[in-house]
C-alpha cells in the first residue's frame, strides 16, 4: 500500500502512461471508472507544453487535468536524453533543444525539482541521466555516478520545498553491470528516499539481459518502501518482476498498442485488424468485464480500426488498462492468500 495525498494505492499498482497530461484516448472520468489509481505525467513534456507556470497558475497538475488521484512525474530525463542530438551534459545540468520548436533550455536537477513542485504531482522522481544500451562499463560508471550526485542535489532541493506530505523516489542507474548498480543502490540507500526505482531498463538491451539486471538489482532495493521499475512491460514481464520484487510500473504497451489495434486478452495478444474478426460476435476477451467488452463485439472493433474512426483507440484503451489493471487486482488477492507461486509458475500463458 501506498499513501499519497489523493489517496491510497493498492500495490503491486500498473500506472498508465499520461505523458502530456492524458492517457491517450480516454477520458478522465472513464480511467476512473475503470479503477485507475495512479497515473503517469512527464515534466519535460508538461514543461515545455503548455508549461508547469502556466499549469501552476490553474490550480496544479490534478486541478488542470481535472485527475483528482495520485499523480507521479517522471523527471523528464529519460526524454531529454532520448533526443541525442539535442543536448549538452554538465556537471550543472543538461542543456537541451525543444524538440517542439527548437527552443533552448538549460535543466538542472533543482529546476526539475521546483517544476514537479509547481505542478503539485504526489510522487516526485530525482532528475537522472538515462544510460543508453549499449554503454560500456567505464562510461556507465561515469553516467551513473553523475545521477548519484544529481540524485544528492534533488533530495536537497526537494528539502526545501516539500513538507513531507509528499514522496521523491530516486532511480537506481548502472546499466548491465552488477558492480555499478550495487554501487547505486548503496548511494541511494544512505540517502534516504521514499522509495527506489529502477531505471535504465527497457531501453533496447535483449530481454534476458533486463532480467539479469534485475534479478541482482531488486533483491537489494528497501523491501520497506516501494519499488518501481521503469518502462517495463508486458503482463508477462509484470508477473515476472513482482515474482521478483518490484510493485510499481508503467508502461506505454496497453495503451499504445490499443491505438494500434492490439489488445491483450486472456487468451494472447489479437490484432484486431485481421478479417477472421470481421464477423465475430463476440467480446474481445470472453474473460475480461470491462466496458468494451461487455458492450462491444470483436467484430465491430474490428470494422472501427478498419475505418480509421477515433472510437476504435477509446474502446480497445480502455480493454487494455482494463485487463492490465484486472490482472494487477487478481495478483495482489493471489499475493493476500499466499497463491501468488502459481502465478509465476503458469507466466508463459500472459501475453508478452
Ligand atoms: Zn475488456
Amino acid at each position: 500500500m501506498l499513501r499519497t495525498r489523493h489517496g491510497d494505492v493498492a500495490t503491486p499498482v500498473f500506472m498508465p502512461v499520461g505523458t502530456a497530461g492524458t492517457v491517450k484516448a480516454v477520458a478522465h472520468d472513464r480511467l476512473e471508472t475503470v479503477g485507475v489509481q495512479l497515473i503517469l505525467a512527464n515534466t519535460y513534456h508538461l514543461y515545455l507544453r503548455p508549461g508547469h507556470e502556466r499549469i501552476a497558475r490553474l490550480g496544479g497538475l490534478h486541478r488542470f487535468i481535472s485527475w483528482p488521484r495520485s499523480i507521479l512525474t517522471d523527471s523528464g530525463g529519460f526524454q531529454v536524453f532520448s533526443h541525442r542530438d539535442l543536448r549538452r551534459i554538465s556537471e550543472e545540468g543538461v542543456h537541451f533543444q525543444s524538440h517542439l520548436d527548437g527552443s533552448r533550455h538549460f535543466l538542472t536537477p533543482e529546476r526539475i525539482m521546483d517544476i514537479q513542485h509547481e505542478l503539485g504531482s504526489d510522487i516526485v522522481m530525482a532528475f537522472d541521466e538515462c544510460t543508453p544500451y549499449p554503454c560500456g562499463q567505464t562510461d556507465a560508471e561515469v553516467s551513473m555516478l553523475l545521477s548519484m550526485r544529481w540524485a544528492r542535489r534533488c533530495l536537497a532541493r526537494w528539502r526545501e520545498l516539500d513538507d513531507g506530505s509528499r514522496g521523491l523516489f530516486g532511480i537506481v542507474q548502472g546499466g548491465v553491470y552488477p558492480g555499478l548498480r550495487q554501487a547505486s543502490v548503496e548511494s541511494l540507500r544512505e540517502m534516504g528516499f521514499s522509495g527506489l526505482a529502477v531505471g535504465g531498463l527497457s531501453v533496447g538491451e535483449p530481454k534476458n539481459l533486463m532480467y539479469e539486471t534485475l534479478a541482482y538489482t531488486l533483491p537489494q532495493l528497501p523491501h520497506e518502501s516501494p519499488r518501481y521499475l521503469m518502462g517495463v512491460g508486458s503482463p508477462r514481464d509484470l508477473v515476472r518482476c513482482i515474482a521478483m520484487g518490484a510493485d510499481m510500473f508503467d508502461c506505454v504497451l496497453p495503451t499504445r498498442n490499443a491505438r494500434n489495434g492490439c489488445l491483450f486478452t486472456s487468451e494472447g495478444r489479437i490484432l484486431i485488424k485481421n478479417a477472421c474478426y470481421a464477423e465475430d460476435p463476440g467480446p474481445p476477451d470472453p474473460q475480461c468485464e470491462c466496458l468494451t467488452c461487455r458492450r462491444y463485439s470483436r467484430a465491430y472493433l474490428r470494422h472501427l480500426f478498419m475505418a480509421g474512426e477515433h472510437l476504435s483507440a477509446v474502446l480497445n484503451t480502455i480493454h487494455n488498462i482494463s485487463f492490465y489493471l484486472d490482472m494487477m487486482h487478481k495478483i495482489r488477492q493471489a499475493i493476500a492468500s499466499n497463491s501468488f507461486g502459481g502465478w509465476l509458475e503458469g507466466s508463459d500463458k500472459f501475453p508478452d
